[in-house]
């Protein structure tokens, strides 16, 4: 097995150690392989979902859907892994249509001023038969294309970036907004942001997590300055205190995520708990 080999010669110290580590590191990817080869998923995926509070009207204007796998087999698997997993077995194209369908179906009990925001996978804009079924799932459905905001991340751009614009331009074209994810994170983010349409940016939470350093409150100011100066709404995720909450809006960030705000919960929770003002939250 190639990665095992290479981290043999890679660390040679250490070898036990490591290559066992790796080894079950790779148990654990191809267990989840099978597992999401054999199983029902229409039946064991759920997506939660977790409210974007407008800090200047106090409303929620938009929810992320987030995808739960409970597999009978393995348990509870994170959705980075399993995304990973099936970006491998070349499911991924099935796995996001059949996350997406569900994502929109909830859509339409959700008030009509709250969007919903999806994920896509890196592979998803490179594919047009992807892209093209995106679409035609969210025609389908009858929710307007305006409540929608697809999620990118840097990878996705970075597999074929004249593809991705080009996918970016037409489903743009149809009323749907995007946004760049866990922007700051990736090598390169300052090298494309101005040369796509993009409709969002969404600060990473490790940035929020620093803000209380004087150079994490400066990175922050930069990306929001950032944001104004190209038109973009900039959406501060993973807030998890007053104190952050509070030093995120003293630097002008109007839409915030995060723990503080409400974790990610099933539809039902979340239809629940929305009409109730969070004044407590509007304190600057
Ligand atoms: P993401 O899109 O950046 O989603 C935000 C992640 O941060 C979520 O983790 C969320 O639960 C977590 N989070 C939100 N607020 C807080 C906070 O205040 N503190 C902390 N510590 N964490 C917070 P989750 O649900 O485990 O998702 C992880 C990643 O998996 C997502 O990152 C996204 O990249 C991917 N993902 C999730 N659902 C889907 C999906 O349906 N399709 C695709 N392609 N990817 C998905
Ligand atoms: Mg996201
Ligand atoms: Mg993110
Ligand atoms: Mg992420």
């Amino acid at each position: 097995d190639y990665a095992l080999y290479h981290s043999k010669l890679y660390c040679r110290g250490e070898t036990t150690l490591f290559s066992q580590e790796h080894e079950d590191a790779i148990r654990v990817e191809r267990a989840v392989e099978t597992a999401l080869r054999s199983v029902d998923l229409d039946a064991e995926m759920r997506i939660h979902y977790q409210p974007i509070l407008d800090t200047e009207t106090g409303r929620i204007t938009l929810v992320e859907a987030l995808a739960r796998w409970m597999s009978p087999t393995l348990g509870q698997v994170p959705p980075d892994r399993f995304i990973a997993a099936a970006e491998r077995c070349g499911m991924i194209h099935h796995v996001t249509l059949l996350l997406l369908r569900k994502a929109l179906a909830d859509c339409a009990l959700l008030p009509p001023d709250v969007g919903l925001s999806f994920n896509l996978s890196a592979h998803d804009l490179a594919s047009p038969e992807t892209v093209a079924a995106i679409v035609g799932a969210v025609r389908k459905s009858g929710i307007d294309p305006r409540r929608m905001t697809l999620e990118l991340t840097e990878t996705a751009l970075l597999r074929d970036f004249d593809q991705a614009k080009e996918a970016i331009v037409a489903l743009r074209a149809l009323g749907i907004k995007i946004a760049l994810d866990d922007f700051g994170t990736g090598y390169s983010s300052l090298g494309y942001v101005h040369r796509l349409p993009l409709d969002k940016i969404k600060i990473d939470r490790s940035f929020i997590a620093a803000m209380d350093s004087d150079v994490g409150g400066s990175v922050i100011a930069t990306i929001l300055n950032l944001c104004e100066n190209l038109g973009l709404d900039g959406i501060a995720e993973g807030v998890e205190t007053e104190g952050q909450m509070a030093a995120i809006r003293r630097h002008g960030c109007r839409l915030v995520q995060g723990y503080l705000v409400g974790k990610p919960m099933p539809l039902a929770e979340l239809l629940a708990g929305l009409p109730r003002a969070e004044p407590h939250l509007l304190r600057a």
